[in-house]
């Protein structure tokens, strides 16, 4: 199984919790372990649909992963998503993607798919994982201060699923979000990476499922330090969600 993120921050999180051997390939670092009884390789994307293209290539082809996981943060698309919600992805598209009029707008040219839908059995896997990670956390009231510190209303949050839009842009206006919606009234949440793994992972035929952390709103309001919201809440929460999900596999 490959575990991918594309921020440090949120990587290292997972890295702390294994026990795992570094393998250089091109110029990512792949971390190969046994965590809890499962083979897994870990690796940092880095950001944007190539980093995270290349970085599932290589992960299926070299590594032979059989499945691909991915964890990070999102900035929200919908009223209902809000800050420190949890997004399992159902299908994804890339909304920079634009051959018209050679091909409808955000059609990937050729595979007649503008959505790639993730691996159904997965994500209810990830997403049993981060439904008890959330009682957790709305349970604990350590971790309440740390979110509340943050501004962020810990006994409010929420899980979705659902459409998920990946680009080369880091969304931080109200007028392209809200074009990014009227586009895609289904769209939950925007980020930069996974539409692009769900692509090469459908190209190979690997199951694959995401889960992102509500960073941002998408707009020109910081609701907060961003960095410091990764750092603090965001990326030892993904981690947890991911730790559980293993730690389930291996108890089944
Ligand atoms: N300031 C940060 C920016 C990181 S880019 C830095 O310099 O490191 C944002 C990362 O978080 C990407 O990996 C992307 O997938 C995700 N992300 C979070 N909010 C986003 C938003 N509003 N738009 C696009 N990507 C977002």
């Amino acid at each position: 199984m490959a575990l991918m993120s594309a921020m440090p921050q949120e990587l290292s999180c997972i890295l702390e919790r294994l026990d795992a051997k570094p393998l250089q390939l091109g110029s990512r670092t792949y971390w190969q372990a046994q965590w809890m009884g499962q083979s897994v390789v870990a690796v940092l994307s880095r950001i944007g649909k190539v980093a995270a293209a290349t970085t599932t290539a290589s992960l299926i082809e070299h590594f032979g992963a059989t499945q691909v996981v991915f964890s990070g943060v999102a900035g929200s698309l919908d009223q209902r998503v809000q800050v420190g919600d949890v997004v399992i992805a159902t299908e994804l598209l890339q909304h920079d993607m634009d051959a018209s009029p050679l091909f409808p707008r955000y059609e990937i040219p050729l595979t007649n798919k503008s959505c790639f839908l993730t691996d159904q059995s997965l994500s209810l896997e990830l997403k049993r994982a981060a439904s008890q990670c959330l009682q957790e956390v709305r349970a604990n009231m350590q971790l309440h201060g740390l979110w509340d510190q943050l501004g962020v209303q810990a006994k409010d949050i929420c899980l979705h699923e659902g459409l998920i839009l990946s680009g080369d842009q880091f969304i931080s206006s109200a007028k392209i979000s809200s074009e990014l919606k009227l586009n895609q009234p289904s769209a939950l949440a925007v980020e930069m990476e996974c539409a692009a793994v769900a692509q090469v992972c459908d190209d190979f035929g690997v199951p694959f499922a995401a889960v992102r952390i509500i960073s941002d709103n998408a707009n020109d309001s910081a609701h907060m330090d961003f960095e410091k919201f990764i750092q603090t809440v965001a990326a030892p929460y993904g981690a947890h969600v991911i730790e559980t999900f293993v730690k389930n596999r291996s108890i089944t």
